[in-house]
């Protein structure tokens, strides 16, 4: 995205330049709407980046959350954890997975995930294991995580990369069965089930059949990275649930917590046992108030049933953006499943962030073309048609008067 104009002033003199930031504050949200410290009212195309999973203030997460933060928020994990258990539980349970381990972001999750892939491959005489990543990948900004993104820019500056990684294109099974034959020591395949900070670009189910058959036929680890697919955004728990697979390991994060930073790893059989005591460990990670946050989050997840939500008002959702953009010149395409959907133009649209944010409309744009919707999967009927509506005039506006603030 274009930054936006440096301020003559500097508003925020003591905070590290690392974000380009829109000239709004947010001060206090409700359900799928967010007030400005000018009293401004933004509907929430965005939910926090596919974070903020029950909205803004939900009226059961608050009071479970306060009761939580009144009796225990953190004791180190030098002792018993019945919270992670309880957590780690329903996540087998809803994943058909069998052990977890417990972080506090996205990037941690799946730089555990490349730990237990090397230590997979150590484990079976592999000295210099190589895990398979994908182009336009993004797994976040630690250097293990950045070296594995696919994405010269998120690089950039910050060499020398890890090593250990054999880069193919989303959903060319050719070029995995070429992998295969030329590095040996692949040990994991690890892919987002949608690519999301790379513009919205689903793994087909298909694709995902036929990696899951050739790590069983190599012994290789099928890792799902879901931090941002995951937790019922697609209309199932996982993504990866619509292609029917059992994959052995699964990064998720964002949507877990509904805001409270929470990481975790959900494992198979197969990685379950690869980390032993010793071998990893976070002060944070598994705290009681982060998981007393994703127990709560399934917890409403289920009684509210968000899931079904989730698909019926991103159908909807769908529906009415093609309604409001088909035949314009310049929409390439619209793509996803449930509330994770992406608009691809055919021109760099980072300008619509601010003009959607005037307009009253929080959303994003990723990989320079491609406005990104996640919103909470509390949204209504109602709230996806003001989405579109408005979301529809915005990019008319745009492609039409693309210099105009
Ligand atoms: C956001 C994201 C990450 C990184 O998560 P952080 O919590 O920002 O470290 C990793 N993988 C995917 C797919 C993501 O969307």
């Amino acid at each position: 995205m274009n930054a936006p104009e440096k301020p003559a002033v500097d508003p925020e003199p003591h905070v590290m330049h690392t974000y380009g930031r829109l000239p709004m504050a947010m001060s206090h949200g409700e359900g799928c709407w967010v007030w400005d410290t000018d009293g401004n009212k933004y509907l929430d195309g965005l939910g926090g980046i596919a974070v903020n999973t029950l909205g803004h203030a939900h009226p059961k997460l608050v009071p479970a959350l306060q009761e939580q933060i009144g009796r225990l928020i953190h004791t180190s994990n030098y002792y018993g954890a019945p919270l992670q258990e309880e957590l780690a539980a329903k996540l087998c349970e809803l994943s058909g997975l069998t052990r977890v381990f417990f972080c506090n972001s996205g990037l941690e999750a799946n730089e555990a995930a490349l730990k237990i892939a090397r230590k997979f491959g150590h484990d079976k005489g592999i000295e210099r294991p190589e895990v398979i990543v994908y182009e336009k990948a993004f797994h976040g900004r630690s250097i293990a995580t950045l070296s594995a993104t696919g994405n010269p820019k998120v690089q950039a500056g910050f060499g020398p990369l890890v090593e250990g990684f054999v880069r193919v294109q989303l959903n060319d099974v050719a070029a995995i069965e070429n992998a295969a034959v030329a590095h040996p020591n692949v040990v994991a395949v690890f892919l987002e089930v949608i690519q999301g900070e790379g513009g919205i670009n689903p793994a087909t189910n298909d694709y995902l059949r036929d990696l899951r058959r050739l790590c069983d036929e190599h012994d290789w680890l099928l890792m799902l990275d879901e931090v941002q697919c995951g937790t019922g955004r697609t209309g199932k728990w996982f993504a990866h649930q619509w292609a029917g697979i059992v994959p052995d390991v699964v990064p998720l994060a964002k949507g877990l917590g509904s805001g409270v930073p929470i990481g975790a790893v959900v494992c198979g059989p197969r990685a379950a046992e690869v980390l032993q005591p010793g071998n990893h460990g976070t002060t944070f990670g598994g705290n009681a108030l982060a998981m007393r946050a994703g127990i709560e989050t399934l917890r409403i997840m289920e009684e509210d049933h968000l899931l079904e939500n989730a698909a019926t008002v991103g159908a909807a959702l769908r529906a009415s953006l093609t309604r409001e953009l088909t035949g314009l010149a310049g929409v390439v395409e619209i793509r996803g499943q449930g509330l994770m959907l992406g608009i691809e133009l055919d021109r760099p649209c980072g300008d619509l962030l601010l003009r959607a944010a005037r307009g009253g409309l929080l959303i994003s744009v990723t990989a320079d073309r491609v406005v990104r919707l996640v919103p909470p999967l509390i949204l209504n009927l109602a709230e996806a048609e003001q989405i579109a509506t408005i979301l529809g005039g915005l990019i008319k506006d745009f492609l039409e008067n693309p210099e105009q603030p």
